[in-house]
């Protein structure tokens, strides 16, 4: 068929039509796979800091098959003694709000103070469309040539809450590789930063001014998330109005109930873009590390974090169990007839199935 763009509208453009791949030259060569190391091995890269190596480990983390997730888990297994000794930062924002900039700027501050951090992500867009609201590594420009700086794009595949456990999992490796401080982004828009605050220590919601509508735009819950609040790209004519939006947010603050750490979220202004106001964001999240470590809560909530994805990956499992089953899943469709014919309740039809379930369990 003709290319739209050959008719008259686009004078001057000429689209030839495509060649179609050239065949293969050879059909019997094998794909170079990547030889897979020993969990010992990959091990004892990791605790030398070899970027390479933490970097192979966490494609099997990401891995669904088998045998990676197999040598995955023993190798976060023997990193975990190892791991633990990082700041765990999230930080979360909508799409503009300026992560990218801001996190190139603070990962910068971080290494000038002699530390090393690994940037990771959860990007819920991925688990439908494939594609990445957060994008890739080229976006932190600066922190992208540092070789303290290991940057690493959100897990593609699975549910949010198996992109969310890979991260936590990847987060053990790179504190084993000695980055003392993890960055973990999301974009500010659904669940995902439920996800994220479950994995660390300290929440930082980076939020714009000058929409006018500040306080609406941003759901509750993650306000009542939030650690700290910073109104980015206070600068040149945007200063007044971010001072503003941080008033607001202030007033809002008061009306929350107390943070289960007994923090004061803090609100700032800053400015990613020109490097203004980051050492004071930077005092404060010292700040609240001081707090957290002195009154506690620094390692009781790291417990329970630990707790909580210890059940999170008993319910994944579970379910997985349950779902992968074809006679499960063909019982499910005869009683979801019946439901739906009302031949039988919602409650008896769900304990008919679990009971099948169950009982096989018993057999085997
Ligand atoms: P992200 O989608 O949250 O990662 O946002 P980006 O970091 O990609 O920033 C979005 C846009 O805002 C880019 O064009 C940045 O150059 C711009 N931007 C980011 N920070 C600032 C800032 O502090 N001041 C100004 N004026 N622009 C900024």
């Amino acid at each position: 068929m003709e290319h739209p763009e050959n008719s008259n509208e686009y004078k001057g453009l000429q689209v030839n039509s495509g060649v179609g791949s050239a065949p293969i030259v050879n059909p019997y060569r094998r794909r170079r796979v990547a030889t897979m190391l020993s969990p010992g091995d990959y091990v004892e890269g990791i605790l030398k800091g070899d970027v390479s190596t933490l970097g192979r480990a966490v494609t099997l983390i990401e891995s669904t098959a088998e045998t990676h997730q197999a040598v995955a888990q023993e190798v976060i297994e023997k990193c975990l003694p190892y791991s633990g000794n990082s700041r765990r930062i999230g930080i979360t924002g909508v799409p503009g709000a300026g992560k990218s900039t801001s996190i190139d700027e603070f990962g910068m501050h971080v290494i000038r103070q002699g530390g090393k951090l690994a940037v990771l992500a959860i990007d819920p867009s991925s688990e439908r469309s494939r594609g990445s609201i957060l994008g890739d590594k080229t976006r932190m420009e600066k922190l992208s040539q540092q070789k303290e700086a290991f940057i690493r794009p959100s897990p593609s595949a699975g549910s949010l809450g198996g992109v969310a456990r890979k991260t936590r999992e990847t987060i053990v490796l790179c504190e084993a590789a000695g980055y003392d401080n993890i960055f973990v982004e999301t974009v500010g828009v659904g669940q995902s930063e439920t996800a994220v605050h479950s994995m660390v220590d300290f929440f930082l919601l980076i939020q714009l001014a000058g929409t006018g509508d500040e306080l609406q735009g941003i759901k509750r819950g993650i306000m009542e998330m939030a650690d700290g609040i910073v109104i980015n790209k206070a600068d040149g004519d945007n200063i007044d109005r971010a001072n503003l939006a941080a008033a607001q947010f202030r007033n809002a603050l008061h009306l929350f109930p107390p943070t289960p750490s007994g923090w004061k979220p803090e609100v700032l202004t800053y400015s990613g873009y020109y490097g203004l106001g980051i050492d004071k964001v930077w005092d404060m999240i010292d700040r609240y590390f001081e707090f957290v470590k002195q009154t506690g809560y620094f390692s009781r909530k790291r417990n329970e974090q630990a707790k909580y994805w210890m059940l999170e990956t008993i319910d994944t499992q579970l379910r997985h169990h349950f779902y992968s089953r074809p006679d499960v899943a063909a019982l499910l469709e005869q009683k979801e007839l019946r439901v739906l014919n009302n031949e039988q309740s919602s409650f008896t039809a769900a304990r008919d199935v679990l009971d099948f379930y169950f009982s096989s369990l018993c057999a085997k």
